[in-house]
């Protein structure tokens, strides 16, 4: 605040007293001049030393009392620009009776009050957002470049955190050693990343992402997911569809052994409506067994514990194997098959997973193509991936459907993939092999035009 005192311009109060100043030496010079008229000669010399003694000193005098009533005030100044500085924002009130200067103080203040609401509003939103990432369920740790923990919240598990880990270099805070080998790596290469860490009998997933606060300073936040429940939770899953599809196996067998005991002791004419009924209970078992065999091999790929067993082959030396079992499924539609694979191209995969996974494909291409259309294997090497396609002649899938084939039990058309034999699993197992060998699968397809089936291996481009 600035004390509201009569207030004269610098620049008249200066002509003022330059002005008086003047006129003070005028009138001291004639006086002086007067008396030394009057005295005799030897005199005159003392009167006009006396007289420039005078003016220096009152020269001297009105400088000096200018230069202080300036200089004193701007110090005051100066002394409240220090105090905001470092953050008093209620220091002295500045008074002044120059009008300059009166303007300059007052914005000053004005200034720092400012300045003390903005201050007091970020401390509140500093105060609220700290309260909200230490009561968030999810640990949250902020760490700087130079590596070192700048905040840590309560959430954050003290197995894998010291418990005063705030301020501290990630080297001596971190206490598990997975977690501190992926940090070290993300943070010095500037990577955002996840890890999934298991620590006791708890189970984590760690997600790190980048901040940049300015063009030298990256910041990584840490947020740590207690997936301990949900793990669990698909461990059961799993575990009841593994189970279910064991039990449900036996039964389902029997029936198909007995349905066709009992075909070949009856020995019913072709057509008889009981030999429809037999053969109706012989393709829905079949197609039960099939189901049930999909749903175990996609519990068994989803099972995080499930490792592949990969191995460098051949990628034609597998397509050779697999040729008898293509007639088997081509035949009967007398379709053609038709492969353009790379004589020496070496692949790293799991081949009874990959075959699998070709096998599902040239069937779904088979089973919804025409007969006599033409399916084709095409493997190509493309920088660090070596792409299958597999293409069909055959119906195409609409536009809207092709986000979702992927997903279990998601069908088309409905009746057609069950009159066929499908069991809407056969491209989730697909996606799932891709996946356990780090790759993906893609679909391009036209209505009535067919359809390209890709899937992506990484190359691992050893000699
Ligand atoms: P299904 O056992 O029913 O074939 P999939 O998971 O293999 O189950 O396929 C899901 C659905 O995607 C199928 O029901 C079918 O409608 C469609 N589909 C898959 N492959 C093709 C293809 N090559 N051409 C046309 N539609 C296809």
């Amino acid at each position: 605040m600035v004390i509201a005192l009569e207030t004269r311009s610098f620049f008249s109060t200066l002509l003022l007293k330059n002005w008086f100043f003047l006129l003070l030496l005028l009138v001291t010079a004639g006086l002086s001049f007067w008396i030394a008229v009057e005295l005799p000669e030897g005199y005159r010399i003392v009167v006009i030393f006396f007289y420039a003694i005078f003016s220096l000193y009152l020269s001297f005098y009105f400088s000096w009392k200018i230069a202080s009533t300036v200089t004193t005030q701007l110090k005051v100044l100066q002394e409240k620009t220090k105090a905001i500085n470092a953050g008093e924002f209620t220091s002295a009130m500045v008074m002044t009776n120059i009008t300059e200067l009166a303007e300059l103080a007052e914005e000053i203040d004005l200034m720092s009050s400012r300045l003390s609401k903005q201050f007091f509003d970020l401390n509140l939103e500093k105060e609220k957002f700290n309260l909200v990432l230490q009561n968030l369920k999810e640990g949250v740790v902020v760490i700087d470049h130079s590596q070192k923990i700048l905040f840590c919240n309560k959430s954050v598990p003290t197995s894998l955190f010291e418990e005063n880990a705030g301020m501290r270099s990630i080297e001596a805070a971190v206490k598990h050693p997975k977690l501190l080998e992926f940090l070290k790596e993300h943070i010095q290469q500037q990577r955002e990343g996840k890890i999934n860490i298991e620590a006791r009998t708890k189970y984590y997933s760690v997600r790190l992402y980048s901040l940049k606060a300015s063009k030298e300073n990256k910041f990584f936040i840490g947020v740590i997911l207690d997936k301990t429940e949900d793990r669990e939770r698909q461990m059961i899953r799993e575990q009841f569809v593994q189970s279910a599809s064991h039990e449900l196996k036996t039964p389902i067998t029997s029936i198909k052994g007995y349905t066709e005991t009992l075909e070949s002791r009856l020995k019913l004419p072709d057509g008889s409506p009981e030999q429809r009924f037999l053969d109706a209970i012989k393709r829905n078992t079949d197609r039960m067994i099939r189901i049930v065999e999909d749903m175990l091999t996609i519990s068994k790929l989803e099972n995080s514990n499930t490792t592949i067993h990969k191995e460098r082959f051949l990628l034609i030396e597998i397509i050779d194997r697999m040729k008898y079992t293509l007639d088997g499924i081509l035949g009967p539609k007398k379709q053609i098959f038709e492969t353009i694979v790379p004589e020496n191209l070496y692949i790293d995969a799991d081949p009874i997973l990959l075959e699998h996974l070709l096998l599902n494909l040239i069937q779904n291409a088979s089973m919804y193509s025409p007969p006599s259309s033409t399916i084709t294997l095409k493997v190509e090497e493309k920088e660090d991936k070596i792409l299958i396609h597999v293409i069909d002649r055959g119906y195409g899938i609409p536009e809207s459907d092709l986000g979702r084939i992927f997903e279990r039990f998601y069908r088309v058309d409905t009746n057609r993939s069950r009159e066929q034999g499908g069991t809407g699993l056969g491209l989730s197992i697909v996606k799932h092999i891709a996946k356990l060998h780090g790759g993906w699968v893609s679909v391009q397809s036209t209505l009535g035009k067919g359809s390209t089936f890709t899937v992506n291996f990484p190359l691992d481009k050893k000699p």
